[in-house]
C-alpha cells in the first residue's frame, strides 16, 4: 500500500488563512514542510480519505488525476474535511471523464445529505454514488476492507475514523478524534497494525477532547503497543496540525521522533 499525505493541517490551514500569530508568520518564512493544507490522504491512487477545499490545489501539486479516484471515505461533515460543492464539477461540462469511471462515496447520513444538496441538478451526471455506513459495520470498496470506528470529535454528528485492510496490511486512520471511546478501543484490540495515523491538532496544548496533542498521541501510541496492536515494523505517524499547537515541523520532530512517532507533512509518502 502506498499512502500519500495530501494535506496535514487543521481547519484553517497553516498558515491560517488570515492569521498573524508567530507560528503562521514563521511558517510563511520557512515554507517547505511548514506550509500545510487541509488534511487528506490518497491510498494507491484510487482510495481517498476526505475531500477538503484544498483538493484541486493538492491534485495539481502532486500530479493526481482525480477522475482516477474510485472510492472516497469521509470522516465527518466539517468543511475542512469535506467540501462537496467541488464534487458537482465532476459532471459535464465541467469535467470530461472516460466512460465507466465512477466515484463511490462512503460516510454518515449527515454527509450524504450535504452531498445531495451540493450536487443539486448535477447529481446524475456526476456519476457519484453514496453509501451510508454504520459504526463498526465492515464493508468493502474495491480490494479494500474497511471498518468504520467511532471517534470523539463532534457530539452533534457521527464522526468516523477508519481501519483500512488490504493485502494483509492494516492501517488505522485516526483523526479527527480525542481519546477513543471504550467501544472503539475494544475493536482496536482485535487488530495488528502496519501503520497508525494519529491526531496531533493541539500540539503542546494538553487537551484530549475532540482532538489530541503531543501528550495524547504518545499516550495513544503506547496504549496501542501495550495492547499488542503494533507489530515491530508498525509506523506511527502524527498528522492534522494546528498553528495554535505552537510547534513547527522541526520542533514536532524533536519531540515525537525519539518516541518512535513520525511527523507528517504535505507530500509525505509511506509505503507499507
Ligand atoms: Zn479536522
Ligand atoms: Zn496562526
Ligand atoms: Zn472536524
Amino acid at each position: 500500500m502506498e499512502i500519500l499525505f495530501l494535506g496535514t493541517a487543521a481547519s484553517e490551514g497553516w498558515p491560517g488563512i488570515f492569521c498573524e500569530c508567530p507560528c503562521c508568520t514563521k511558517a510563511r518564512l520557512l515554507k517547505g514542510k511548514d506550509i500545510r493544507t487541509r488534511s487528506s490522504v490518497l491510498i494507491d491512487g484510487i482510495y481517498k480519505v476526505d475531500f477538503p477545499p484544498d483538493t484541486n490545489w493538492q491534485a495539481n501539486k502532486y500530479g493526481i488525476n482525480l477522475a482516477e479516484v474510485e472510492h472516497l471515505f469521509v470522516t465527518h461533515s466539517h468543511n475542512d474535511h469535506y467540501y462537496p460543492t467541488e464534487l458537482s464539477f465532476r459532471a459535464k461540462p465541467f469535467a470530461h471523464i472516460g466512460q465507466g469511471k465512477t466515484l463511490s462515496i462512503y460516510g454518515s447520513e449527515v454527509v450524504k445529505n450535504i452531498t445531495t444538496q451540493a450536487l443539486g441538478v448535477h447529481e446524475k451526471a456526476s456519476d457519484i454514488s453514496f453509501q451510508i455506513i454504520k459504526p463498526f459495520v465492515e464493508f468493502t470498496a474495491g480490494k479494500m476492507t474497511i471498518l468504520p470506528l467511532i471517534a470523539d470529535h463532534d457530539p452533534n454528528e457521527i464522526c468516523f475514523n477508519y481501519i483500512f485492510s488490504y493485502e494483509g496490511h492494516n492501517v488505522l486512520y485516526g483523526h479527527d478524534t480525542g481519546w477513543y471511546p471504550e467501544d472503539t478501543w475494544r475493536v482496536l484490540g482485535e487488530y495488528k497494525f502496519n501503520l497508525v495515523i494519529l491526531d496531533c491538532t493541539n500540539g503542546q496544548i494538553d487537551e484530549e477532547r475532540y482532538h489530541l496533542g503531543i501528550k495524547g498521541v504518545i499516550k495513544m501510541k503506547n496504549k496501542l503497543k501495550e495492547m499488542g496492536c503494533m507489530g515491530t515494523k508498525c509506523n506511527c505517524i502524527a498528522t492534522h496540525f494546528s498553528h495554535n499547537g505552537g510547534l513547527l515541523q522541526a520542533e514536532l520532530e524533536n519531540i515525537l521522533n525519539p518516541e518512535g512517532i513520525e511527523v507528517a507533512y504535505d507530500g509525505k509518502i509511506v509505503v507499507i
